[in-house]
């Protein structure tokens, strides 16, 4: 028995749950299924079942499942090597892991014109960890002021990855810190539809949820635990 299609309909249990506990509309919420590490016969299952968003940290990985599943909408969240830049806009509807001018211009440069703009959200080092990537809070409003001006992205909002903690109110404190930085870029920039908060995982989608997450990216609890990445 392939127990995926089950997991997904506890996770989409456990969206709906949070959403009625902190008084969100479950449809405000976008389940992203992280299916790095694993096989194109798991993405189909999910697919299958009605779920459309995935998300993919590797490139040369996610190659194969893209070419497999091209009706699905592929999001690309992981480190972003300036050398995979065509890759990922050509690719790729959103990408998650934005947190440079450079790397946002080459996307925009090599977004083809044929295509809808590249969804970007701008990733926060929230806890200003030495070991994680993303933005400062400092940098993040020039940034995005920068970004603002080039016509083949669309800017979404926030992501970030805050210290995993066991805590949940701890886990809420780490989402509202990217939830009032997105309100404030979006308010002092004046953009419209910079309105996307892209936050929690398989052991925080609930804190995230309770903070206004309308991006929840879901690897573990979907399609089980992966094995360590051999590089
Ligand atoms: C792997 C990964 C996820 C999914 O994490 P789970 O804990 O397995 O749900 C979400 N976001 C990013 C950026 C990831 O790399």
């Amino acid at each position: 028995m392939n127990p995926i299609p089950d997991n997904l309909s506890q996770v989409r249990r456990r969206i709906k749950t949070a959403c009625i506990e902190h008084q969100r509309d479950h449809r405000s919420i976008n389940l992203i299924a992280v299916s790095k590490t694993k096989s194109v016969a798991d993405v189909a299952s999910v697919f299958e079942a009605g779920q459309l968003h995935f998300g993919e940290n590797y490139l040369q990985e996610a190659a194969l499942k893209v070419a497999a599943l091209p009706a699905a909408h592929w999001h690309f969240i992981g480190a972003i090597q300036s050398n995979k830049t065509r890759v990922i806009a050509e690719k790729f509807s959103y990408v998650h892991g934005v947190s440079n001018f450079k790397i946002a211009k080459r996307l925009n440069d090599h977004r083809p014109a044929s295509l809808e703009p590249l969804g970007i959200f701008f990733q926060v080092n929230i806890d200003d960890e030495a070991t994680k990537s993303g933005a400062s809070a400092e940098l993040l409003y020039d940034l995005v002021k920068a970004c603002s001006n080039l016509p083949q992205l669309s800017l979404m909002g926030l992501m970030a990855i805050p210290r995993p903690s066991l805590d949940f109110q701890e886990q809420r404190a780490g989402f509202r810190k990217l939830a009032l930085l997105r309100q404030s870029i979006s308010n002092q920039l004046d953009l419209t539809g910079f309105t996307e908060l892209s936050m929690g995982m398989s052991n925080d989608l609930e804190a995230a949820i309770a903070e206004g997450a309308t991006w929840v990216r879901i690897g573990t609890a979907i399609f089980g635990a992966r094995a360590p990445k051999i590089t």
